[in-house]
């Protein structure tokens, strides 16, 4: 039986912007994202019978084509006319709809594990390519590491591994809305991070550096509807962050800290205020 495990990490973004609506309707974005610790994994069971199983260990997640990895096994199946099937077990750990791509990298998981299964032998851009086909993150997703994601989202270059420090993450149980929040998002009266500066602070591998240019044009959004998103923020802060930020369109902000002991003491006060409150690392490519 040829069964495989593939392990799916979250994304946070260190900086986000948003430069101007396109005449299709997206808005052409720069961010710079880094993938981090905290992960779903799939495991792929190659089947003989013409067939996709989906599992998915979490309550409230569709099982069916409305899960992103279902529709990138079926399309996988369509554009390659592959006759064989699998099963899926989908167990989720990181939040969902929480501005952490979960869904984005599930997808990319898939694909990288149905590339193998199936014996395909697409190249990493030729997965992205047909990533970007379902969404817009999922190409980053299929890279991995730190990167410069332009376009939608889909363009992307690969930059040094993010310097190591502390993560907390804390998710508020709202939930938002990107479309919604792009929607509102008025990119002429806003102030924009500096894109530039965070690339050139990863190529340094400069900790200094991304604390100076993290940003995130859709808290201008985000933050002026939630007030507890803000609040999140500010307490992160004030726990001795050396910096925080809404990651993707919220609600979960994320904070940075370059010591272990003050990262413990961000991560034990958030407890207080939130309910899912995650401590973790950057994530480091598995040997
Ligand atoms: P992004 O940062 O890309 O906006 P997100 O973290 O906000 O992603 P997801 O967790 O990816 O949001 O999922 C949002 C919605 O997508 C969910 O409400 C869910 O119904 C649907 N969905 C489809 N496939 C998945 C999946 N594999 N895992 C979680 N949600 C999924």
């Amino acid at each position: 039986m040829m069964k495989i495990n593939v392990k799916a990490p979250a994304k946070i973004n260190l900086s986000l912007d948003a430069l101007y609506k396109r005449p299709d309707n997206y808005h052409e974005l720069e961010m710079v994202m880094t993938t981090i610790d905290l992960a779903d994994r799939l495991q792929l069971v190659l089947l003989e019978k013409d067939t996709i199983k989906l599992d998915v260990k979490a309550h409230f997640i569709p099982d069916d084509k409305r899960n992103l990895v279902y529709q990138a096994a079926a399309l996988l199946k369509e554009r390659f006319s592959i006759k064989q099937g699998v099963a899926i077990t989908l167990d989720k750990s990181i939040p969902v709809a929480a501005g952490l791509a979960g869904g984005s990298s599930d997808a990319a998981a898939a694909l990288k594990g149905l590339n193998q299964i199936w014996g395909l032998q697409l190249t990493l851009t030729e997965l992205a390519n047909l990533g970007a086909e379902l969404g817009s993150d999922i190409p980053f997703c299929l890279y991995g590491g730190t990167a410069l994601a332009t376009g939608r989202g889909e363009i992307i270059k690969p930059l040094p591994m993010m310097p190591n420090c502390w993560i907390v993450l804390a998710k508020p149980s709202i939930s938002v809305s990107t479309p919604g929040v792009y929607r509102d998002l008025r990119v002429g009266e806003v102030e924009h991070p500096n894109t530039a500066g965070m690339v050139q602070a990863i190529q340094d591998g400069s900790f200094e550096g991304i604390c100076d240019n993290i940003g995130n044009v859709l808290e201008t959004v985000t933050l002026a509807k939630h007030p507890e998103v803000k609040r999140i923020k500010e307490k992160m802060l004030e726990f001795g962050a050396d910096t925080a930020l809404m990651s993707g369109s919220g609600p979960t902000v994320f904070a940075l800290v370059k010591q272990y002991s003050r990262a413990k003491r961000v991560y034990n006060g958030l407890r207080g205020f939130c309910e899912e409150v995650y401590l973790v690392r950057p994530w480091q490519e598995e040997k």
